[in-house]
């Protein structure tokens, strides 16, 4: 297909980031288009419906305190599901212990000292009031060692963010951005009936009614700049869409290959510098729990975590329990080793689970976020590129201190608010940028 049409605005990558993208520049009256190259959107956060399951890729959870609950709230999503308990395991020595996660499994757990059980109700009392803000310039591992006084303490410490942020990483990730995270978790998250997909088929319906041109199976191939500012986007298949402004919702290599000279652009360094957070992720659908007490399990001196999120979900047509794995990965990974280790953890919590297999799902290796807010980051990536007017980044790893889908919609946001302020087509510097964001 050749043709040509102008838009006012053209966002490339039809996930969360991209579609809250385009439904924000539409009811801001913008003539928009939205291009996705898969044949449905949704990017990582679609839903595969398999054998009467509907598995997400890796286990899902909406936090209740983040940007995305808060945005859809405001876009009048109704998002169905509802809350799990929190109520947990932990894994420690190869046994399942009462994790302590409120006051009741405080008192009992047997993985803290009386001493490790008084820091932690303390922390308990005065965690929802701590000025995170002042933690943005340590790693996580600083603020745990020299916050945390009980050993054990610490090693749940740990784990719990691990859990709420994905990352296990505490060397690297910023201490403030994760206590915020963790924050967010303790208020509770939201497990979707029918998964994710519910999310990218709401909003994506909310584009199409505000008039957003919705383009899938559309590869865009170069983003045309010249005389420092966007021109138009060029799709694989020939299509040329011309626009002033274009929002590239697409991992930061992804942005890089797209734009002519990327390396002249700050998009360089924000490629250059993004860590990638990477998981295995097996998810089983089981006629019925071997254990049915043991639905919630964090690994302590394990890098693993098992949710049955059918205790809050629909997610199945038949009633099946859907139960996700994650094993969260480092920089060396080994899909074998990875999956050993999480069937083992499924052996340990639901024994027998084989006999009830239904259907499942391995995901060796795949990228829960493309970047996080770590210590090595020089600049916050984006909204702008400063280099070129009228180019924009969303996506999870284009966070100013959000993380995982939070920083999807928070950046999405960021991106449509900064070109309706600059309006204009006077370059601006990243600082001048700054002030606008
Ligand atoms: C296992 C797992 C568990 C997770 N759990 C949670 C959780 O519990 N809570 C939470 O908040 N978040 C979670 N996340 C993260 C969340 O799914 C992501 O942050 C979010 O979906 C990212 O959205 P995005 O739009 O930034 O990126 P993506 O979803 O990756 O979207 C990018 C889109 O761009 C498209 N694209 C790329 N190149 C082009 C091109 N040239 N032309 C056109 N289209 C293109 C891609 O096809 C894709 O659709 C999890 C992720 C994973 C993988």
């Amino acid at each position: 297909m050749k043709m040509t049409t102008k838009y006012d605005v053209a966002v490339v990558g039809g996930g969360i980031a991209g579609l809250t993208a385009a439904v924000y520049a539409a009811k801001a009256g913008k003539r928009t288009v939205l291009i996705e190259k898969q044949e449905r959107f949704g990017g990582r956060a679609i839903t595969n419906h398999k054998e009467g399951v509907y598995f997400n890729l890796g286990g899902h959870a909406l936090y209740e305190g983040g940007d995305a609950r808060a945005t859809f709230r405001e876009l009048g999503l109704r998002l169905q599901g509802s809350r799990p308990s929190a109520d947990g395991y932990g894994i420690w020595k190869d046994r399942l212990s009462t994790m302590p996660t409120g006051a009741g499994s405080l008192l009992t757990t047997p993985l803290l000292s009386w001493k490790g059980k008084l820091e932690l109700a303390g922390w308990l009392a005065k965690f929802g009031k701590l000025d995170t803000r002042r933690y943005d310039g340590i790693s996580l591992r600083d603020w745990i060692e020299s916050n945390v006084q009980d050993p054990m303490l610490r090693h749940l410490f740990y784990s719990l963010f691990r859990t709420a942020t994905y990352a296990g990483a505490p060397d690297l990730m910023t201490a403030g951005p994760a206590l915020r995270q963790l924050k967010s978790a303790l208020q509770g998250v939201l497990y979707l009936d029918r998964g994710w997909g519910t999310l990218a088929d709401g909003l994506g319906e909310l584009a199409g009614r505000l008039g957003v041109e919705r383009l899938t199976r559309a590869k865009a191939a170069q983003v045309e700049h010249a005389g420092g500012a966007v021109r138009r986007v060029r799709c694989e298949d020939g299509t040329s869409l011309e626009t002033d402004d274009v929002i590239l919702a697409v991992p930061p290599s992804a942005a890089h290959a797209l734009v002519p000279r990327a390396e002249t652009t700050s998009l360089h360094a924000w490629r250059e510098q993004a860590i990638e957070i990477t998981a295995a992720c097996l998810d089983v659908a089981l006629r019925r729990l071997p254990a049915p007490k043991q639905q919630f399990v964090y690994g302590v001196d394990r890098t693993v975590f098992l949710t049955n999120q059918s205790r809050a979900a629909t997610l199945s047509d038949d009633g099946s329990q859907v139960v996700c794995l994650i094993k969260y990965q480092g920089r060396e990974t080994d899909a074998a080793a990875d999956l050993r280790e999480l069937e083992q953890t499924l052996d340990l919590v639901q024994p027998g689970w084989r006999g009830e297999l239904v259907a499942k799902q391995y995901l060796p290796k795949i990228a829960v976020c493309h970047d996080f807010p770590h210590i090595r980051r020089t600049e916050l990536p984006g909204p702008a590129v400063p280099e070129i007017n009228g180019l924009y980044v969303a996506g999870d790893w284009a966070s100013h201190g959000e993380l995982l889908v939070d920083a999807a919609t928070a950046s999405a946001k960021r991106a449509v608010r900064h070109l309706l302020a600059r309006g204009g087509t006077e370059r601006m510097t990243y600082r001048e940028h700054s002030r606008i964001v």
